[in-house]
């Protein structure tokens, strides 16, 4: 048979070579390295024995899918080595992460606490020592079934599994696992592992549904080299302490109750306004690239989302309440509002563009096990806004909104943080869309030529689509190194007809405009928790919610600050005063605590001179007058330059 190698190089090898065998003829050093195969497009074993002429790579631990099944070999060691220490313990799954790997366990004597952790990991570098074969074989369903007849949710698996499905496994040193895999051929590789949870193993429900049972996960992370594992730690030691769930909290940005409910945090005084800073710079911007404002109910009833195929396809998402035979819903998202006001009037192709602008609280029924402080919940503020259009003005206004969307990145810093996704459907899952297969494909080529054309570099990812129409996403990786989806823009030649809604073209007849779902920030809330991370709580002055504080050096100079506070308000900055009976140092090391861009401190030197003693976030500058200060603030304010600082 003909293989394609990496590089176009076409070999011939004997029919049931296996990809392991192949990757030794080529090197023993890529053998060694070696983790999975490609083959066409599918992530095989590097066991497999492959029949067929096929294109094949050998994947390492750099390459994404070669880096899953190293991680997920070392979850299996995680496995055997819970199950020598704990016999009994019942096993649920294993997979990899972006970062490393977790099981689920389910023992009765409930959670491992932070002293049993070092003892598995302990038996975990044993297993590795003692370095056993790790092998892979297949059974038919009945014969799977009796093998793991002990484990509740292995059998649970395999009875989802389709009817004639080939049910693999893995077994190392007596003990087997139920597992799809690939996996590593060896042991040997795994030199840097780690269990992460210190604190002891966190609870998890069996398939994220508070309906079931609360299972025992622990992670861990696993590298080639111990030196990677020694980067990755000290890397994550920065990254907790800038974790926004944390330093947002201790910054009294945002806060939670279990009383209020999971993913649904409050936004403190200094969290609200940063929020009304972002309002306000988005409605602006928006205002001048010459979107219109709406105002729609958080709730509609469900004839709405019939319409819309919400009710079809998204109502797992939604919150429904009111009487059976009447419900209503909690708006998921705002497309059929706005559509709605543009159906209230007539159109002609004169009127178009319109574009709608509307800052919307939207509801998502997530389930809980994925809620996480201000990135994920079930209640969230974002830009929304829908284009409406003509087919001929679309390549403009995706432009402008492409635009749009790179100012605001920039202005926040973090035009270098971020990638693109073309996030486009599935062909073979039809069911799953609304509006038909040649529109897709049509809304799919334009899309994908206008990115062409602004030059963006995107990565594709069939099967992210939209229900109603392909979309650009644009993602920042966060200090954890993971990707959330911050903006996204959306192409859709469905949901115009889906709603009647119509235009007049010049020859009279009416005709269904293309509609552009996009938001120019995304969720507010997600986007205060991305700043918080990119400048570890120092925001730059435009940003912050405390922008100056004054610090009387003690009671007697209270009056002098009182008068440098009123002048800093007056002007619009955003002030605070500390008249606490507490030793400047302290209040000042508090200030600093706090990342206040400019603490002016005032004594009797600076009462007598009118001055203040400014302390910014470059250090001790000396005596400066009040206007100096105000117009410095204002002018950073304005310009909003990024003078973070972190
Ligand atoms: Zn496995
Ligand atoms: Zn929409």
């Amino acid at each position: 048979m003909k293989i394609t190698l990496k590089g176009g190089i076409e070999k011939e090898y004997a029919s049931g070579t296996t990809a392991y065998d192949i990757a030794r003829d080529l090197s023993e050093g890529l053998a060694r390295a070696a983790c999975a195969a490609r083959m066409d497009s599918a992530v095989v074993d590097l066991r497999q024995p492959i029949t067929d002429d096929c294109a094949l790579e050998i994947l390492t631990f750099d390459d994404p899918d070669g880096r899953k099944a190293f991680r997920h070999t070392a979850s299996h060691v995680l496995a055997q080595a819970v199950l020598r220490l704990y016999p009994g313990v019942k096993l649920a799954i294993g997979p990899s992460t972006d970062e490393g790997f977790y099981y689920d366990f389910d023992r009765d004597s409930g959670a491992f606490t932070a002293e049993e952790i070092p003892v598995i990991e302990a038996e975990i570098k044993k297993i590795i020592k003692e370095d056993p074969p790790i092998e892979r074989f297949t059974l038919p369903r009945d014969k799977a079934l009796e093998l793991v007849a002990d484990e509740p949710y292995k059998v649970e698996l395999i009875n989802d599994l389709p009817e004639d499905a080939e049910i693999g496994f893995y077994t190392q040193g007596g003990f087997t696992d139920l597992c799809a895999g690939p996996h590593l051929m060896n042991m040997k590789p795994l030199k840097g592992i780690k269990l992460i949870s210190e604190a002891g193993s966190s609870g998890a429900y069996w398939r994220g549904s508070e309906k079931n049972k609360m299972l025992s996960r622990i992670y861990g992370t696993a590298f080639p080299k111990t030196s990677e594992l020694e980067e990755y730690l000290i890397q994550r030691e920065e990254a907790k302490k800038r974790d926004h769930n944390k330093l947002g909290r201790e910054l009294g940005i945002f806060t939670s109750h279990e009383a209020i409910g999971q993913g649904l945090p409050l936004l403190m005084p200094k969290g609200a306004k940063i929020f009304q800073i972002l309002t306000r710079f988005v409605e602006d911007e928006e205002e001048r690239r010459g979107y219109v404002l709406t105002k729609t109910p958080y709730m509609a009833k469900s004839d709405l989302y019939k319409i819309s195929g919400h009710w079809d396809l998204y109502r797992e998402g939604m919150f429904i309440m009111g009487e059976a035979d009447d419900p209503y819903a909690l708006r998921p998202m705002t497309c059929p509002f706005q559509f709605t006001i543009y159906n209230a009037g007539q159109h002609s192709y004169r009127d178009l563009p319109i574009r709608y602008g509307e800052t919307a609280t939207l509801f998502r029924n997530e389930s809980s096990g994925e809620m996480h402080g201000l990135i994920r919940v079930r209640q969230f503020t974002i830009s929304e806004g829908h284009l409406v259009m003509t087919r001929e003005q679309l390549g403009d206004e995706f432009r402008g909104v492409v635009d749009l969307a790179n100012f605001m990145m920039k202005t926040f810093g973090i035009e270098n943080d971020i990638s693109y996704r073309f996030s486009m459907w599935d062909p073979d899952n039809k069911d799953k869309y609304v509006g038909e297969p040649e529109h897709w494909e049509e809304a799919q080529e334009e899309m994908e030529k206008l990115l062409n054309e602004l030059g963006l570099d995107f990565v594709k990812a069939p099967g992210e689509a939209a229900f109603y129409g392909p979309k650009l996403d644009i993602q920042f990786r966060n200090v954890h190194g993971k990707e959330d989806t911050v903006i996204t823009i959306q192409i859709d030649f469905a949901l115009a007809e889906r709603f009647g809604m119509t235009y007049t073209e010049r020859d009279g007849s009416k005709k269904n405009p293309i509609i552009i779902h996009r938001t120019s920030i995304g969720c507010y809330e997600r986007t205060i928790a991305m700043l918080i991370e990119k400048y570890a709580g120092a925001f730059p002055t435009w940003l912050s919610p405390t922008q100056v504080i004054v610090l009387p050096i003690s009671d007697k100079y209270s009056d002098y600050a009182g008068e440098v506070y009123a002048k800093l308000k007056a002007k619009g900055i955003r002030a605070e005063i500390d008249n606490r009976a507490e030793k400047i140092g302290y209040k000042i090391r508090e200030a600093r605590n706090e990342r206040i861009p400019y603490i002016l401190v005032a004594g009797e030197k600076e009462a007598a001179a009118g001055t203040v003693s400014l302390r910014s976030r470059a250090g001790d500058e000396g005596e400066v007058t009040v206007e100096q200060v105000i117009e410095r603030v204002t002018f950073e304010t304005e310009t909003r330059v990024n003078n973070s600082g972190s």
